[in-house]
C-alpha cells in the first residue's frame, strides 16, 4: 500500500490571452426558428449569415449573437 500526500492551490480562470490561445469565435442563432449560422473567427461572417437569413425568411426578425472566448487557470499560491 502506497501512501500519497496532496497539495492544494489557487488557481485564477481568467481570460487567456497567451499567443497560443484559441482564437475568439462567433455564430448567430435565429431566435424565431432556432437555426444557427456557421461559426467563424471573423464576427462579420457570422452578421452575413444573419442577413442572408432574414433576406429568405423576413418574418425573422430577432438573432442570438454567441461568442467563445478562451480562459486559462492561471496557478496561485499553494494553500
Ligand atoms: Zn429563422
Amino acid at each position: 500500500m502506497t501512501r500519497e500526500t496532496y497539495r492544494f492551490r489557487e488557481y485564477l480562470i481568467t481570460s487567456d490571452t497567451e499567443p497560443d490561445a484559441e482564437p475568439y469565435t462567433y455564430a448567430m442563432t435565429c431566435a424565431v426558428c432556432e437555426e444557427m449560422g456557421p461559426r467563424s473567427e471573423e464576427m462579420a461572417d457570422a452578421h452575413e449569415w444573419a442577413e442572408r437569413h432574414l433576406k429568405a425568411n423576413p418574418e425573422h426578425l430577432t438573432y442570438r449573437e454567441h461568442i467563445t472566448r478562451p480562459y486559462l487557470a492561471k496557478p496561485g499560491k499553494w494553500l
